[in-house]
């Protein structure tokens, strides 16, 4: 950990972004499916697990922040990395005055804006639909002062949200700090900063069970593979990189993120870890008060409503909401479940100086 701190007090210098356009490239390129598709999808149960922890972590860091503020008061919120726009209902939801989105695909960012427009014109449609204002633009938050790019440079966020995608920055310490700084800057003392992301203790207890000369591990859904540079010695701090496959959805590199590190930048930017959970223990956390909403979002209504799923996997997801047994979650598979327990939810309060922090 020394190490980690003396890297993290240095002055950020120069940049290894050589994976960024890598990244966004993979991200532009990628084909929303259809219901249809989704639901014939093999990550169908885990991509809404995922969507399900994603929503537990904004409503309980939303209910802090309104806990703090008295009804009427404007809440705002950044979704950095917001990519499609996967959360905007949870914004919507979440009753939220303002959101900034932005990502490095311009293609996802343009189809964010698209859905908001919907949002909003169902919402004007509807007596009771709930309007929030939003701003869009694409940019690399590991090399941009997002907040220069903010219609208000002076805007005081309440929460900040970066959902899987933070590890990109790992890249280099220059691209991890200037993430952090974007994530930390504009918050007000109190707000917080939320994210999931892969869990790099796990990654290296995975590949060392796969075997001394491993190089690689996963299953059908997910696979994880290093270069042979990486294998002789300990990890770097930054651009320990591997290539990460996930079904349909992922393929391109990432960074394992030494967690130490991590909290060593948040406290530089005045971050204060509040909260480290694998997806396991936040599942089993917060399944008591989750339990409704994870079996809407696990698909049993809309698979019956939509008609979409074959028999066979409409009887798979029926007998396991009728018996939750064997599997840790009823629906996933053993293989998505590999896949989602990669992953890991933390948070961070802003305090008023990195001193407290
Ligand atoms: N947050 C969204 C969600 O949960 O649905 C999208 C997650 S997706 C797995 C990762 C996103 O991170 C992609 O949309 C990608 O374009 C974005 N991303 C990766 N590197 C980035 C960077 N340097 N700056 C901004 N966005 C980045």
């Amino acid at each position: 950990d020394a190490e980690a701190d003396a890297e993290a007090d240095a002055e950020p210098e120069g940049s290894g972004a050589a994976n960024t356009h890598v990244v966004a490239h993979h991200y532009n390129e990628l084909k929303e499916a259809g219901r249809r598709e989704r639901h014939k999808s093999k990550i169908y149960f885990m991509r809404n697990f995922n969507n399900w922890i994603k929503s537990q972590l904004i409503n309980e860091y939303m209910a802090l922040i309104k806990n703090q503020k008295r009804v009427g008061d404007a809440l705002r919120v950044l979704d950095m990395c917001c990519g499609k726009g996967g959360d905007l209902l949870k914004w919507d939801k979440a009753l939220i005055s303002h959101l900034i989105c932005t990502d490095i695909a311009d293609v996802s960012v343009e189809q964010c804006q698209r859905r908001y427009q919907d949002i909003l014109q169902r919402a004007e449609k509807s007596k009771y639909g709930h309007k929030f204002t939003a701003e869009f633009f694409a940019c690399d938050s590991t090399m941009v002062r997002l907040r220069e790019r903010y219609k208000d440079a002076s805007l005081q966020l309440n929460l900040v949200s970066c959902q899987f995608a933070f590890h990109y920055c790992f890249e280099s310490l220059s691209q991890a700090d200037c993430m952090m700084r974007n994530a930390a800057e504009c918050l007000e003392p109190g707000g917080y900063f939320i994210a999931t992301i892969p869990d790099a203790y796990e990654i290296m207890r995975r590949l060392k069970a796969a075997g001394p000369d491993a190089r690689r591990f996963g299953n059908d859904v997910y696979s994880i593979e290093f270069e042979d540079d990486m294998m002789t010695e300990a990890p770097p701090l930054f651009g320990a990189k591997y290539q990460f496959h996930l079904e349909g959805v992922v393929d391109c590199p990432e960074f394992l993120v030494h967690f130490p590190t991590l909290v060593k930048l948040g406290r530089k930017h005045g971050l204060q870890l509040i909260r480290r959970s694998t997806f396991a223990d936040y599942y089993k956390e917060t399944m008591p008060q989750g339990r409704q909403l994870l079996q809407r979002m696990s698909g049993l209504e809309s698979v019956q409503a939509n008609r979409c799923a074959n028999d066979e996997q409409f009887k798979h997801v029926a007998k396991a909401f009728g018996a939750q047994r064997g599997r840790p979650l009823g629906t996933l598979s053993k293989s998505e479940w590999e896949a989602t327990t990669l992953y890991l939810v933390c948070a961070f309060k802003k305090c008023k100086n990195s001193w407290d922090a």
